[in-house]
């Protein structure tokens, strides 16, 4: 498989504040690849950087064959659901889409039939007929949805489709994401919620404070390095040494900070402590009996 996205170095600055500091990483052709991070981390800035809605700082990518200067190419291959919608709140559900198909290009006898089919295969026949705003949340978030793969993108940014919608409407959503991986769109998403991203991605990547983590890191002498920087014969240091987790474990017990799940911090230090007493045990019986 080959990538649909690659970034390298990808940096932010607000003045003198960097929101998001040099990340790396690509996204496979076809996976869903999901992007997780607590309030402020930097996620949206990162989509906004890749879709050409702000200025990338520092760094590049190539996102289906184009870099940042020519993103204005990109964008009739991408599609993009921000996290707070961007339609028209008059307008009603089919011609919101009508309107963005025209904004995309599409021809416009093919605008009328494409958001017919999406009305139809989201549940929205009735949304379609009235103003966006007298819609429901998750109404409008399978809306906006709609709106970003009118014109068949090949890659689907998702800004936390789920956030703030209920149960009921989120697990329809989830369904949706995975229907339309499976028909070839590759998708990038965004949320907060670890179980969403187990349950629909492929591949996950953290980000906190506008730096890339990857599961685990290795702590030494009270350096903290995410593997990804690594070169690739010093990464087994990272998975062998419990340092790096009783590490995380002082750091999540002092300041709540730490980064890895706390069941994998105990679960490797035990595994650790049983591995080296009985190993003991074992030299301690081999000098008796031998
Ligand atoms: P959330 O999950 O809350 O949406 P996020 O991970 O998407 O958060 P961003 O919106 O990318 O986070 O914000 C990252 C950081 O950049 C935050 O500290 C935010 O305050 C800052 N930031 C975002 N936009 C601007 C801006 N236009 N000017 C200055 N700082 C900004």
């Amino acid at each position: 498989m080959d990538n649909a996205l690659e970034v390298k170095g990808l940096t932010k600055k607000y003045g003198e504040f960097t929101a998001v500091k040099g990340i790396d990483f690509s996204v496979l052709r076809g996976e869903i690849f999901g992007f997780l991070g607590p309030n402020g981390a930097g996620k949206t800035t990162t989509i906004n950087m890749l879709t050409g809605l702000a200025r990338v700082s520092a760094g590049t990518f190539n996102l289906v064959g184009y870099g940042p200067q020519q993103i204005k190419k990109a964008q009739q291959y991408i599609g993009i659901v921000p996290d707070e919608s961007n339609l028209y709140e008059e307008m009603d559900g089919f011609d919101n889409l009508c309107f963005c198909a025209a904004l995309y290009g599409l021809p416009k006898v093919l605008r009328a039939e494409k958001a017919k089919r999406l009305l139809k295969q989201f549940g929205l026949e009735e949304a379609g007929n009235r103003p966006f705003k007298a819609n429901s949340k998750g109404m409008k978030r399978k809306l906006t949805i709609a709106a970003g793969i009118i014109h068949d993108p090949k890659i689907l940014f998702l800004d936390e489709p789920t956030t703030g919608i209920d149960v009921a409407s989120a697990r329809q959503i989830r369904k949706l994401i995975l229907e339309l991986n499976k028909s070839g769109t590759t998708i990038f998403l965004t949320t907060h919620y670890i179980e969403e991203a187990e349950r629909l991605c492929h591949r996950i990547a953290f980000i906190v404070d506008g730096n890339f983590i990857r599961f685990p890191m290795l702590f030494l002498c009270g350096l903290f390095i995410p593997v990804s920087r690594l070169p690739v014969f010093l990464r087994p240091l990272a998975y062998a040494l419990p340092l790096t987790y009783g590490a995380d474990l002082l750091k999540a017990s002092i300041n709540n900070a730490g980064q890895l799940p706390l069941w994998l911090n105990y679960v490797v230090l035990i595994c650790f402590t049983i591995f080296l007493f009985s190993f003991s045990i074992i030299n301690v019986l081999k000098k008796w009996l031998l």
